[in-house]
């Protein structure tokens, strides 16, 4: 049950409660916080209380720089490392313009639109990511190196495995915090690991995502270790994705299982599979936001880089996870965790939904492995390619206008102006790479 204002005053009595911090999310999926002495929360719940937009990063000018912070009740939690007398809260804040009305360049406000949207359509979408991360050692200074921690590969145990305390303290603390984890586990690379918590509604899910990586990052510091979410740390080794299993909910059933089918889809999983294809190169700059996040987008290392789908086989950008009934599902494989999860959902949900609206059926799945297939075979079949890089990304959302309509002129216009300065600052550098390649040759 949702909670309320006086929930959440007493729960911060009864508690112990001295500090809160108010969190939200700027566009580039970087988590703010501001701390209040819980002498405050009363006037915070009542929204009153303001900050300085123009301060941060693609939100708003100078001149109307004003912005308030409303509270979600729901999201209320303690945080577990911090002392329990005298504990520290957080919840989760709404944007709201001086006039209260709801701000359109606040991430969480872009989701809400989208779920609104599937709503009116009689739909609930349901979200389970697989959040991918690396731990690193830290050199004298407690900086971050990219020197991998352990030298375990997939599923592997102690003694080879030894983020498995660090991994075990995460999972802990995140179940304190109301997660439900449903697997951990080491992944295919040196130093990489997977937590798996359990499936829910897209806001909760963006919410969950958000708070999970602020808190791996901070038991790994506690173990000494740092955790990165960044897509590709070291080249020639897997990078981390964030695959995110999707569905649509209708009447209280799963609305992408037809047991009738052959294949056991309904007409609008086939749909909704339609329109993450017709739309997933031009929403990638979103899904896949960073300059790096395109060298993990390349054959070889499980991630993707060709638009098809499947139901048996994981080289496609799409699978279909064997699970039937209330559990059928999309994977989509490409989203990485560098993406801001709020505007990840709102455009995968739009495109589903669009493919929905359109009747837009996808081209027959792929069962043969696609990194075998040459590209005369891969264009013989129409099987496109992700974009390459982030420019040609932000090229393709550009030219897109159910993205755009998804993220809202505000977002999309300062999320691609930004991202194009991002891409240039990368291009104009000089890189290790072409030292290594030149230096001597010329
Ligand atoms: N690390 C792979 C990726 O980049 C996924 C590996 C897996 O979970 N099977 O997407
Ligand atoms: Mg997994
Ligand atoms: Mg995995
Ligand atoms: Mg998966």
């Amino acid at each position: 049950m949702a909670k309320t204002k006086e929930d959440v005053l007493r729960l911060a009595r009864e508690h112990d409660v001295k500090f809160v911090r108010l969190q939200f999310t700027d566009i580039f999926g970087i988590l703010k916080n501001v701390s209040l002495p819980v002498e405050q929360l009363e006037k915070a719940l009542n929204g009153e209380m303001m900050f300085d937009g123009s301060s941060i990063d693609g939100f708003a000018r100078i001149e109307e720089s004003d912005m308030y912070l409303r509270p979600d009740p729901d999201t209320f939690v303690i945080f577990p490392w911090r002392p329990q007398d005298g504990a520290v809260a957080r919840l989760i804040c709404d944007i709201y313009n001086p006039d209260g009305t709801p701000f359109e360049g606040d991430p969480r406000n872009v989701l809400k639109r989208a779920i609104k949207e599937a709503e009116d359509m009689g739909y609930t979408m349901y979200v389970g990511p697989e959040l991918e991360f690396f731990l690193f050692l830290t050199d004298a200074e407690g900086k971050a190196t990219t020197i991998t921690h352990d030298k375990a590969g997939y599923f592997d145990m102690t003694p080879i495995d030894l983020g498995e305390n660090a991994r075990r303290d995460m999972v802990m603390t995140l179940e304190q915090m109301g997660f439900e984890i449903e697997a951990s586990h080491h992944e295919v690379a040196a130093g990489q690991h997977e937590i798996d918590f359990k499936y829910s509604n897209a806001l909760d899910v963006a919410d969950k995502i958000m708070t999970f990586k602020f808190v791996v990052r901070t038991i790994a510091q506690r173990h000494g270790l740092h955790a990165t979410f960044m897509p590709k740390p070291i080249f020639g080794i897997a990078g981390s994705g964030m695959h995110t299993n999707m569905s649509l909910f209708k009447d209280g059933s799963n609305a992408f299982y037809d047991p009738s089918t052959e294949d056991q889809l309904s007409q609008e999983a086939k749909y909704y599979i339609g329109g993450l294809l017709k739309h997933v190169r031009s929403f990638a700059a979103i899904t896949n936001p960073t300059v790096n996040s395109y060298k993990r987008l390349v054959p070889g290392y499980e991630a993707p880089c060709y638009i098809a789908w499947s139901c048996s086989n994981r080289s496609p950008l799409i699978r279909i996870p064997a699970k039937r009934g209330a559990s059928t599902r999309v994977e989509l494989r490409s989203p990485d965790p560098s993406c801001n999860p709020y505007l990840s959902l709102a455009v995968c949900l739009k495109a589903g939904l669009d493919g929905i609206k359109n009747q837009i059926n996808p081209p027959a799945p792929t069962d043969e492995n696609i990194y075998h297939m040459d590209a005369a075979r891969r264009a013989e079949k129409g099987i496109d390619n992700l974009p390459s890089s982030l420019i040609e990304a932000i090229e393709e959302l550009e030219k897109n206008e159910i993205v755009k309509e998804a993220l809202g002129e505000h977002v999309a216009e300062r999320y691609t102006s930004a991202k194009r300065e991002e891409w240039d600052s990368f291009r104009i550098s000089v890189h290790q790479w072409e030292l290594d390649e030149y230096l001597v040759k010329y």
